[in-house]
Order: structure tokens, then sequence, then C-alpha cells
């Protein structure tokens, strides 16, 4: 039991990779606040967790608003009376288009949900980490942004994930003295909604990019988040952490 006695708040929590991760953490002792937009599936994440015998609340909410944030660091400290770490793991890839073609509403949107939101969780999340002396928070970014050779279509989204790297650092140097690690976790194509789930061409597609010639699952990408939330990665501030299936090992 990795995260035994820790209290973890998990955005993106609905599907893919934050519901994976929602129900490994759960598994390894952590209580969990769950969060995303849509009710329906947050409950039954929950309701799984809770009937295998763990410890989950929820709040539906868009990240695009602050006070949302806020009040799920509220919620961790009221349901469980303590906040240990976060998984940060929200995001969008928005409309897949050349800049020139892309419309001012699709960039602000990608930029506010995969980078604006990343601001107001750490104002959300450090204080009450840097009070209890220290706590994990991670954010998962993506291999576009960092290693993905230029992908074409994804300017908006690899815009917000080099700035969510680049905020991460500065986080993790700000806040390492208080105890608290900030990492990136930087995953390769992963089989979920996002990632082309449900669509054999864009699923080859992106498998072909990888050096192991197929994409991570999500329960893959939340066993690297749980080892950064855990303590056996407790020198472990600042990284981006590839988990891609040696595509940056190609590209770079
Ligand atoms: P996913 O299944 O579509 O999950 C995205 C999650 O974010 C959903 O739970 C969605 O829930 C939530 N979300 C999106 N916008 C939100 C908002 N404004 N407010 C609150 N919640 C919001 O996709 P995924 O692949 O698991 O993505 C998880 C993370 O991994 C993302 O940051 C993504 O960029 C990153 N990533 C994915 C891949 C990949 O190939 N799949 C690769 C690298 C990185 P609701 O719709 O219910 O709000």
């Amino acid at each position: 039991m990795e995260l035994t006695n820790k209290t973890i708040i998990v955005t993106g929590a609905s599907s893919g990779i934050g519901a994976a991760a929602a129900r490994l953490f759960a598994s390894e002792g952590a209580s969990v606040v769950l969060a995303a937009r849509r009710p329906d599936e947050l409950r039954s994440v929950a309701e799984d967790i809770t009937r295998s015998g763990g410890r989950a609340v929820w709040r539906s909410g868009d990240v695009l608003d602050g006070a949302y944030l806020a009040m799920l660091t509220d919620l961790a400290l009221q349901s469980f009376g303590s906040l240990n770490g976060a998984f940060n793991n929200v995001g969008t890839v928005g409309d897949m288009i050349a800049v020139p073609e892309m419309s001012i509403d699709n960039w602000n949107t990608v930029i506010a949900t995969n980078l604006t939101s990343a601001f107001w969780a750490a104002k959300a999340q450090v204080p009450p980490l840097k009070e209890q002396g220290g706590g994990s928070i991670v954010f998962t970014s993506s291999f576009v942004g960092f290693s993905n050779g230029g992908l074409p279509g994804m300017g908006a989204y690899a815009a917000s994930k080099a700035g969510l790297n680049g905020l991460v650092q500065s986080l993790a140097s700000e806040h390492a003295a208080d105890g608290i690690r900030i990492n990136a976790l930087l995953p390769g194509g992963t089989v979920t909604p996002a990632g082309g789930e449900g669509n054999p061409d864009a699923l080859k597609f992106v498998s072909g990019l990888h050096p192991m010639k197929r994409m991570a699952s999500a329960s893959e990408i939340a066993q690297a988040a749980l080892f950064l939330l855990s303590d056996r990665s407790q020198f472990m501030t600042g990284s981006p952490m590839i988990v891609d299936g040696g595509m940056s090992v190609r590209l770079l």
C-alpha cells in the first residue's frame, strides 16, 4: 500500500487516465477527491471505489473556474482531515487544425484548460501542503510539446503542455524547501477517449509513432503517477517524467 493515510485530489477523474488513477490510488490506500465536469461518470467511478472498500468523494465542476479548484481543497480537508497530494490531470486536445485556421476560442479554451487550470490548482493546493509540512503534486503534461517532433495541428495543445512543463519547474523550485515535490508526467499516446479510443485509424497512426509500436493503457500511466505521488520518488522534484514507450529516444 503506497498511499496509506494520504488524501489525494484527482482531476479529470471521469474517464481515461484520471479514472484509472483514482481507482489505483484508492486501492493503494488513498482517500481520493474526484473532479471533472460530468457528474454521472464521476459518481460511477466513486461508487466503484467505495464498493471495493476504498474512500472517495466527488464534486463536478469546471477547472476554468479557480473557485472550483479551491473548493476541492476544502472538500479534501472537510472530508478526510488532510491534503497530501494532487494529480492535476485535466486536459483537452481541442481542434486538430493548423494555427492560421485555428479560432481564438479554441486557442483560449486549450490554454485555459491545460495551463491556466494548473495555475489555479497550484494556488489552491500549495498553501495547505506547506502548512502540514509537505506533499506531492503531479501535473499531466504530454509528449506533445516536449518530444513530439512537431506534430502538425496541435499548436495550442503543444504550447499549453510546454508552458505547463515550465510552470512545474518554477513551482518545484519555489516549494522544494517546504517539502512539496512538484513533477510533470509526460505520457506517450494512451488509449483513452482523448487518445483516439474507438478510432482504429487514429490508434494505428499513434501506435506507429512509438518504438514499442503500441500505445499505453490508462493503467500504465496511472502507475507512473502513483510513483510520483508515493514516497518512492522522494528525491524527485521539477522533473518532466517521460512515460512514452521510447518515443522521445527516437525523436530527440
Ligand atoms: P480523457 O479520457 O478525455 O480525460 C480528460 C479528463 O479531463 C476527463 O475526465 C474530462 O472530464 C476532464 N476535463 C476536461 N476538461 C475539463 C474541464 N474544463 N473541467 C473539468 N474537467 C475537465 O483523456 P485522457 O487521455 O485520460 O487525458 C488525461 C490527461 O492526459 C490530459 O491532460 C491529456 O492532455 C493527457 N495526455 C493524454 C494522452 C493520450 O494519448 N491520451 C497523451 C499525453 C497526455 P469531463 O469531460 O467530465 O469534464
